[in-house]
This record gives C-alpha cells, structure tokens and sequence, in this order.
C-alpha cells in the first residue's frame, strides 16, 4: 500500500482527503505544519507528499525546498487556493511536481495522484528517460527528443505514452485510457481519446498513418508494439 503525507493547516481539508484516500487503499498520515511535516516525512518515507502552501511557521515553499533537498525523488503535489496562482511558478521551480487549485475536483487529485505514482519509479518499470527508435522521452522532466530535437508534447500526451509503455505489447482500451489517465468522471468522448492518439502518431511516428508504434486494434483500442 501507498502512503500519502498531507502537510496542511486546515483540519476539514485534512479528514476529507484523508477519508477519500483511505477508501481507495492509501495510508494517511498528515502533520498540521511544517516542521512537523518535514519531520515526519523523514520518519515515515512516505510515496507522496500532498502540501499546502499557505500554512503556519514555515510555508509551503520551504518545506517544498527542504524536502526536494533531502529527497529529490519524493513526488509532492502543492495544494493551492485560487488567489495564489500566480505563486505556482515559484512552487513548481522549487521543486514540486503538480499542483491542484482549491477547491479542487476529488476525483480529479486521485488521477493525479495515481499518475504521479505510476510515474515515480516504485512501481514503474519503464526506465526514465525512454528511448525507442530516435526518440527520448524523460517522463519526469517532460522533455521528450526527436532526432535530438526538442518534441513539443502536452501533459496529457506523456501519460497517455506512459500508460501504454507500462503495458508495451498489451490491448489497452478505450476504457483503460479514460480510467487510467483521465481518471474524472466528468469523461470525454472516447473519440477525445482517438484525438490524442492521432496527434501523438504525428509527432513520434514516421508514418503516421501507418503507425509502426502505437497500433489500433480494430475494436478494442490500442497497443504499443
Ligand atoms: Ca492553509
């Protein structure tokens, strides 16, 4: 089992997350400010790190930085309020992997936060960066090269490549797609879905209309050879 630390001052945000991860198998632990936090991430080696900005003593950013100091690794997602956009910048050059704006989607955290495990290497067995054929993708960065050349690629576009890399060889559905990297329940279209797939063809196949990667299966969904 996953455990998650939540770093966060606010005792409602704190039981809602923590009875919404408990449901889907997460352990919970959560510190109400920063020392406190910092202290028990180096305790209890958490997988991932939910982490409020506005909190008291420290704030968010320092323990941002003093946790990517004493380990680079560990995945945190910054916990923003709406006003404090414009401070995101500064999170994610600390250090931060994501962030997500309150009030913010449940459902829409738990995909990130299952992308971002699968991500992080723990469970992951796709090396970081990938390289087929004359492209590199760096899932952690997303830097993704052509011939050397920088790859232009939307987030999404990298989880979708990630997710059909972690099952290389295997049908991935429509359905695993929407579930796995989509994750809300406010779903696209499937044919959202057929979009980004096209899109990606263009930019990592030679051909893209005769995919030699990423290959339709007539009626179930795709696969990566
Ligand atoms: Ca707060």
């Amino acid at each position: 089992m996953k455990k998650i630390l939540i770093i966060e001052d606010e005792v409602n945000m704190i039981e809602g997350l923590r009875f919404n991860l408990e449901a889907r198998d997460y352990i919970v632990i959560a510190s109400q400010d920063g020392e406190t936090g910092l202290k028990r991430a180096v305790e209890e080696q958490p997988d991932l790190i939910l982490l409020d900005l506005m909190l008291p003593g420290i704030n968010g950013y320092e323990v941002c930085k003093k946790l990517k100091e004493s380990n680079p690794e560990i995945p945190i997602v910054m916990l923003t309020a709406k006003s404090q956009e414009s401070d995101i910048i500064t999170g994610l050059d600390l250090g931060a992997d994501d962030y997500i704006t309150k009030p913010f989607s449940i459902l829409e955290l738990l995909a990130r936060i299952n992308a971002m495990l699968r991500r992080s290497g723990t469970n992951s067995t796709i090396p970081d960066p990938f390289q087929f054929r004359n492209i590199e993708i760096n899932f952690r960065k997303y830097e993704a090269f052509k011939d050397g050349k920088t790859l232009k690629m939307s987030p999404r576009e990298y989880e979708i490549l990630h997710y059909l890399l972690e099952r290389k060889g295997e049908v991935v559905t429509r359905d695993d797609l929407l579930n796995q990297v989509w994750g809300y329940e406010s779903f696209p279209y499937t044919r959202t879905i057929d979009a980004h797939i096209a899109t990606l063809r263009k930019k990592i196949e030679e051909r893209p209309e005769e995919p030699e990667m990423i290959i339709t299966i007539h009626g179930k969904g795709y696969k990566f050879l």
